[in-house]
């Protein structure tokens, strides 16, 4: 049997709102039914989580080390089952949803278990003649957590290991198209948590999103998801004046310099651009050329992608499978479609055939720097390739457009990646890599892609306020 209740007051409740179906994107197919909560039954979790956060900010850094190391481990023992129900609902490949995702997911929790009992800040002192003066970081309050569907489980984990680090009771919404794996998290942390600490509710986002949003007891909204959603949160901050931490969409370029090993270049764009189907807020998915290395680079680069298996997450062999949804196929395929005209489809450019919302590896060569493809965020299997001279024109490029959370520089110049990677206004910049994340480094967005960061003792910024106390002596 499916889990699919929600976690409001450390019960297992089912949502009193509408039945939203669950779909298998790699067959259409309705996976289970879900009911969504009322604004009742947000209200209730937002009351509780409030009466949590009480004790709760109180209890020591080692305490609240303990319990996240314990969900690292519960997360560990279930890992099969998690990914599995991953996978299901949202196409990932097996057992890459399982080998690739599932070590980082674990790691988040025991780095930050760690974390917790590391809070930094300027020495207590006597800045005025008669008075210490002390600098104090506590819990901001109750934290509304709203992931996206992309990795459901592994945005679940930074949107709930942080805060609890820095002792805040958390409200999390899944996504509506993915809630499986969190809605299981939520019985086996029902136990292990203390009641009301986590609070996790099902529904879509411009409804149960917006209220939970909008709950005088919520003291801070986070959010992993698009723009549109970044707008709407600082809308909803705005109402009643609360602090907001934005992980947001990204358009990240591929910096390839004449000297660079194209190699290389390619075969990371075959794994890195096309895992998760592309579905990656730091996606390598705009590659910029330098002129002399141009046309080697689009032929390296369709060598491994016409070569990628697509196919259902449990067939033999398959590399990549579907979109999320039918939506989402239609809306790739847009971007493709219209780019067509002005540019070359090198592979793919299509749907796959079948029920499933599949769309294949495509390059799209031949792209100007200023194409609706090469600047909007298509977030699906397609990555565009378009030309620079020099250094400074691959900067301003890069930098022109709305976003700034992943770019990656290659060259065997060391003092040119230096000098390019500090141009660059991304909140992360790689140099012969792309996408090697670890929890002790930030995961940070500058510009459209939203503020602050995820993972890192920085991701404790967001869950903490800076508070001074003074005592006359
Ligand atoms: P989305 O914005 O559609 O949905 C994200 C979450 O927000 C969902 O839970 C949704 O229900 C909720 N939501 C939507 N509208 C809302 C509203 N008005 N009020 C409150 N909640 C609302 O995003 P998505 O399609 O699920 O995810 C894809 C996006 O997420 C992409 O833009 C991607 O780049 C971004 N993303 C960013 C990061 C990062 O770390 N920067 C990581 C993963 C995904």
């Amino acid at each position: 049997m499916m889990q699919t209740k929600q976690l409001i007051n450390g019960e297992l409740v089912g949502g009193g709102g509408a039945l939203l179906p669950v779909i298998n994107p790699a067959t259409g197919q309705v996976i289970a039914q879900v009911a969504e909560a009322t604004a009742d039954q947000v209200s209730a979790a937002v009351r509780t989580s409030a009466e949590a956060f009480e004790r709760f900010c109180r209890t020591p850094p080692a305490a609240r080390a303990a319990l996240l190391l314990q969900i690292a481990d519960v997360i560990e023992a279930h890992q099969d089952e998690l990914a599995e129900l991953e996978s299901l609902n949202v196409g990932k490949p097996w057992p890459s949803a399982r080998d690739d995702e599932f070590p980082l997911i674990i790691d988040t929790f025991r780095f930050f278990a760690g974390a917790a009992r590391t809070m930094t800040g300027s020495a207590a002192g006597e800045y005025v003649a008669g008075h210490t003066s002390m600098i104090r970081r506590d819990p901001v309050g109750p934290v509304a957590a709203i992931a996206p569907w992309n990795y459901p489980l592994m945005m679940a984990a930074w949107k709930l290991a942080a805060p609890v680090a820095a002792g805040c009771s958390v409200v999390l919404k899944p996504s509506e198209l993915t809630p499986l794996s969190t809605l299981r998290l939520a019985e086996l942390l029902r136990d292990v948590l203390p009641k009301g600490v986590l609070n996790i509710i099902h529904g879509r986002g411009a409804g149960v999103g917006e209220v939970l949003m909008d709950s005088s007891g919520i003291q801070a909204i986070s959010i992993t998801g698009s723009p549109a959603t970044g707008m709407a949160a600082l809308r909803a901050a705005s109402r009643q004046i609360r602090p907001v931490h934005l992980e947001l969409g990204g358009k990240a370029p591929v910096i390839v310099f004449d000297d660079a090993d194209l190699g290389a270049v390619a075969a990371m764009i075959r794994t890195g651009s096309f895992f998760n189907a592309g579905q990656d807020c730091a996606q390598p998915c705009r590659i910029l050329a330098q002129d002399g290395v141009y046309e080697p680079l689009v032929a390296a680069v369709e060598a491994q992608v016409k070569d990628i298996t697509l196919g259902a997450p449990r067939a033999e062999g398959t590399q990549m499978g579907p979109v999320i949804s039918a939506a989402q196929r239609d809306r790739v395929a847009g971007f493709v479609d219209r780019a067509r005209p002005a540019c070359e489809v090198v592979t793919g450019g299509r749907s796959g055939a079948g029920a499933g919302f599949f769309y294949e590896p495509t390059v799209v060569a031949n792209v100007g720097n200023s194409a609706e493809i090469a600047t909007q965020e298509v977030f699906g299997p397609v990555v565009t390739i378009s030309r620079f001279s020099d250094a400074d024109g691959a900067v301003r490029i890069a930098n022109g457009g709305r976003y700034g959370l992943a770019a990656s520089v290659w060259t065997a110049h060391a003092g040119r990646a230096m000098d390019v990677t500090a141009r660059l206004r991304y909140g992360f910049a790689w140099v012969n890599t792309h996408g090697v994340g670890t929890p002790e480094m930030p995961w940070a967005a500058m510009k459209g892609s939203g503020t602050g960061c995820d993972m890192s003792v920085y991701a404790l910024d967001a869950y903490t306020a800076i508070r001074h106390v003074m005592v006359a002596h």
